[in-house]
């Protein structure tokens, strides 16, 4: 056990800032620490880099890897799936790394059942009208899929007793260091050593 990665699950509603939150928490994280690139059908959005915030697939190929059992964890979200490859989570835990994962309600409810060792951090926004305005002003997306995944985000709220921790997403900031506090704290458990 004591060898072993620590998975961090972050989790939590569309919109909500997770991306954000984890870029803040990569640019200045000193242990060894690596984010698992989801694979998914969505399109590239403009300013998206293959290899590093997604591998870009489509649904014949993604569906391949389904029936091979090389997801950890995949869901189908708002017409797209998106999931995270398994061997790059093993084989990096195995070998002492931390492994952190950004990945939506479902999917991470999949990893509680496969890997309840995990720490299951879940983001919330300040309040509903934040994550309206969040949603609306990235901009990228039509008026009709804003509003699905607002619809979306209500559902995955429900979600939260299942996780181990609540993180506010008030400022990034503020946000990313309670994470990173939450990881520390991880490692500075006796049970881990
Ligand atoms: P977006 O299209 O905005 O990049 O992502 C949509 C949602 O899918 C976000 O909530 C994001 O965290 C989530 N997501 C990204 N990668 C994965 C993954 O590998 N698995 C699951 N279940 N969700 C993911």
């Amino acid at each position: 056990m004591s060898n072993r990665g620590v998975l961090i699950v972050l989790s939590g509603p569309s919109g909500v800032g997770k991306g954000t939150v984890r870029q803040a928490i990569f640019e200045n994280y000193e242990n060894d620490f690596e984010f698992s690139i989801s694979m998914t059908t969505r399109g590239k959005r403009p300013g998206e880099v293959e290899g590093k915030d997604y591998f870009y697939s489509s649904r014949e190929e993604f569906e391949e890897l389904i029936a091979q059992d090389g997801f950890l964890e995949y869901a189908e979200y708002v017409d797209n799936l998106y999931g995270t490859p398994l061997k790059y989570v093993e084989d990096t835990l195995a070998s002492g790394r931390d492994v952190f994962l950004e990945i939506e309600v479902q999917g991470a409810k999949q990893v509680q059942k496969k890997m309840p060792e995990g720490i299951f951090v879940f983001l919330v926004p300040p309040n509903f009208k934040e994550l309206e305005d969040r949603l609306v002003h990235r901009g990228s997306e039509s008026h009709e899929l804003v509003q699905q995944r607002l619809s979306k985000a209500v559902d995955e709220l429900r979600q939260i007793r299942y996780y181990d921790y609540v993180v506010v997403n008030d400022k990034v900031s503020n946000a990313s260091r309670k994470v990173k506090n939450i990881i520390e704290s991880e490692h500075l458990k006796v049970s881990r050593n």
